[in-house]
């Protein structure tokens, strides 16, 4: 029974008639009493209400359980897409989705999707994230949103509680891949890519079949715009925000956007012993300059924005060779590409002024490997919020620094993300942790969000 037929048998008035007729004053107490307290409870059940909650015991449990799976001797996982581990690992997950009540399927992309019905016909909500790790990674990222995902379903499933929306939980396949499984959702996943040789040794078309999917058949795992109501990821911070400033959730603003460019500065080699120091044109020394200016410009404003140099070459790289030629890369994220663009051409500025000190031609080649930002949906973000706040927890909005399968989601569905705390910022590594009590937390907050999208929709479109 759906909250809204409680509300019509509450205010029906030929219930509330017939009852008081029949009824002496003293049942008819007890009976309005006994109403009101299933009523109450259903309520705030339906509303995810505080007695409504998620057991924090479960999911951890099944999160050591899943670290089996592709265990490495560090204490992480190496669980990479395709590979057996990963196999044995989502069969492990189709039996807790069938535990928690959800009919599983594995769609052609080869993402697992456990649906437990609605009672309208209305568009799906779905929610989860990834069980693949990167080689010699840990056991949280992707994994808290998978078990706090069952988890919800399971609650739901132990209290009897119908959604009016359909609900899916779903498992992206190959995440750390490149977003393998959610691409095949928005229609994005394309032949080359199909192509490329995963970590497992199998090719991304070989790794879907073994999966039980169907690279011919790619495009049924499309899911269009009209199908889905919301779609909202639980994850890890993988990063220090939280952890550092003791905050409970994360309420994400949006996925960053990337873009990358091959920095090439044109020096000359010479000989370092007989060259006197104001007749150099050390491509090096120019190089370390524009390290430096990079590093000024993306810390001169405000904001979340980060800039990386993170890879340089030297040529011809000897002891007694002035450098005639540095190939570095450069990094720019932020959630807005207007700020990328306006930051890439400062960098560029001053660059055209460190090459005509240094006499060292400085060229940008742009490559072709971006990700546009991805914002988050205002509307999942306020629920999200409103959840955290009325669980007690606190909250702050931030910006994904790392890709995620929701950046893909967000094309399709108005998307949502959940951040929990990752001990010391740590991750992509064996060391990567989150306290039980922040995984249920998160669990919490993504439980109250799907029950709160369900009862009223999310709105006006903003
Ligand atoms: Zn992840």
């Amino acid at each position: 029974m759906t909250r809204t037929d409680y509300f019509s048998m509450k205010f029906s008035p030929i219930f509330l008639t017939s009852t008081s007729i029949s009824a002496t004053s003293l049942t008819w107490a007890v009976l309005c009493l006994a109403i009101t307290t299933f009523l109450g409870t259903s309520f705030a059940a339906q509303a995810g209400g505080p007695e409504l909650k998620v057991n924090a015991e479960r999911i951890e449990q099944h999160i050591l359980a899943l670290a089996e799976f592709g265990k490495n001797p560090e204490g992480g996982v190496s669980r990479v897409a395709f590979s057996e581990a990963d196999i044995a690992g989502r069969k492990y997950i189709i039996g807790l989705m069938e535990t928690a009540g959800l009919k599983v399927r594995v769609d052609t992309a080869g993402n697992l999707i456990g649906r437990r019905g609605g009672t309208e016909n209305l568009p799906v909500i779905m929610f989860g994230s990834h069980s693949d790790s990167v080689p010699g990674g840990g056991n949280y990222d992707g994994d808290v949103g998978v078990m706090g995902a069952i988890e919800v379903a399971q609650v739901l499933n132990e209290n009897g509680i119908n959604t009016r929306h359909p609900l899916e939980v779903v498992v992206f396949v190959d995440e750390e891949g490149g977003l393998v499984g959610s691409r095949a959702m928005t229609g994005e996943l394309s032949g080359p890519a199909l192509g490329v040789i995963s970590h497992s040794g199998l090719t991304i078309e070989e790794g879907i079949r073994v999966l039980g999917g169907n690279p011919e058949r790619l495009d049924e795992a499309r899911r269009e715009p009209d199908e889905l109501a919301a779609f909202v990821e639980l994850h890890i911070e993988q990063g220090a925000i939280l952890d550092d400033g003791d905050i409970d959730i994360g309420v994400v603003e949006g996925i960053v956007g990337i873009q990358w460019w091959d920095v090439t500065i044109e020096g000359s080699a010479n000989h370092a012993g007989t060259t006197p120091m104001h007749k150099r044109n050390d491509a090096l020394l120019a190089a370390a300059e524009l390290i430096q200016a990079i590093n000024q410009v993306i810390t001169s404003e405000p904001g979340t924005q980060v800039g990386t140099v993170g890879r340089i070459s030297a040529t011809p790289g000897a002891p007694n060779v002035i450098p005639g030629k540095v190939v570095m890369s450069l990094e720019i994220r932020d959630l807005s590409a207007e700020k990328i663009t306006r930051l890439y051409r400062q960098i560029r500025a001053e660059a055209a002024s460190i090459e005509k000190r240094y006499k060292t031609p400085i060229s940008f080649q742009h490559l072709d490997v971006d990700a546009v930002p991805a914002p988050t949906d205002k509307r999942v973000r306020a629920i999200i919020a409103g959840a955290a706040e009325s669980l007690g927890l606190s909250y702050i909005a931030m910006p994904s620094g790392a890709g995620h399968d929701a950046q893909d989601m967000a094309q399709i569905a108005p998307t949502g993300m959940i951040f929990v705390p990752s001990v010391g910022g740590i991750s992509h590594s064996p060391r990567e942790f989150t306290y039980p009590r922040d995984m249920a937390n998160g669990a919490n907050v993504l439980l109250k969000t799907i029950l709160r999208i369900d009862e009223s929709g999310l709105g006006k479109s903003s």
